[in-house]
């Protein structure tokens, strides 16, 4: 897979992209990241990137032009083994914008973006993008999470780890992928899990893990992560259980029952 990461601040991704998955997938040629500054597109002798926002307000914009320039500039470059013409352009390499207003990040985008071939990243700074930069790359908008950050920067190492671990070859074990929170099929979280020592300070391990019968772990587990995910879909309001305005993939009906049982399994004390 290859990913363009356009930025103002190219340095940031130094030790993010050197670190340890992605550093070995990059080694390994499994992913192929670059990072491209936006101001080498900026004309001028003080290249500038930003203005005033017509209408007045607080802050600057970044201008359309070095951002356009910088995108289109990315998407002929191409894949690395096609030649500049028959490069994906297009639906096949869409440019994505990280803005706070975008498609939300979940698993299942995560997902999809990773079944893609290329991706390209474009970091906002200051107040934002100048609207015409969307329409002029036609590009989609993604967003971490309803909250604001000062750049795109951190929002494209979120996209970037999130989507490089589900390119095969990329995790040790890919079995961990499909079996982490958000990614089975109920869109659960996971439940609790536990390695050495058996006790820890007078909590011991629950029993079943320790039982060696397969059938009765896998069971617990799926049990436990169905409590896990209707206690966070409860909200910080109410950690009873008890139904909550957000979405829940748990049918409530199993509710008292299954939260009886998580209370049975929690590591119990040793005396
Ligand atoms: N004025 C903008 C607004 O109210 O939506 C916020 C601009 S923010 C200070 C600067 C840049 O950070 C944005 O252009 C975007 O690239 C990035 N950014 C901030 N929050 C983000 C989020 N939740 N998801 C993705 N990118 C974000």
């Amino acid at each position: 897979m290859r990913i363009d990461i356009l930025t103002l601040f190219p340095e940031m991704f130094t030790g993010f992209l050197d670190g340890s998955l992605l550093g070995a997938a990059r080694a390994s040629g499994l992913l192929d990241i670059r990072v491209t500054n936006i101001r080498d597109f900026a004309e001028g002798i003080h290249r500038q990137v930003d203005d005033r926002p017509f209408g007045g307000g607080p802050g600057m914009l970044l201008m359309p032009g070095p951002v356009v320039a910088c995108a289109e500039h990315v998407v002929a470059c191409g894949l690395p083994a096609a030649p500049a013409e028959q490069a994906p352009a297009g639906p096949a390499a869409p440019v994505i914008l990280l803005t706070p207003g975008g498609r939300r990040l979940t698993q299942e985008v995560v997902e999809e973006l990773s079944r893609r071939e290329r991706l390209i990243l474009v970091c906002g700074r200051y107040e934002g993008f100048d609207a015409r930069v969307r329409t002029a790359l036609g590009a989609e908008e993604l967003s971490i999470g309803d909250f604001v950050l000062s750049g795109g920067e951190v929002a494209a190492m979120v996209v970037v780890d999130a989507v490089c671990r589900l390119v095969p070859g990329v995790l040790g074990d890919e079995e961990s992928a499909r079996q982490d929170s958000f990614s089975n099929p109920g869109r659960l979280v996971e439940g609790p899990q536990y390695t050495r020592p058996r006790e820890f300070r007078g909590m011991a391990v629950p029993d079943v893990l320790l039982s060696g019968d397969h059938g009765k772990i896998a069971k617990w587990r799926h049990e436990q992560a169905i409590v896990a995910t209707r206690r966070r879909d409860a909200g910080p309001s109410d950690r009873s259980g008890e139904p909550s305005t957000n979405q829940s993939p748990v049918p409530t009906k199993k509710a008292p029952e299954l939260t009886a049982r998580a209370v049975e399994t929690t590591p119990r004390s040793v005396p």
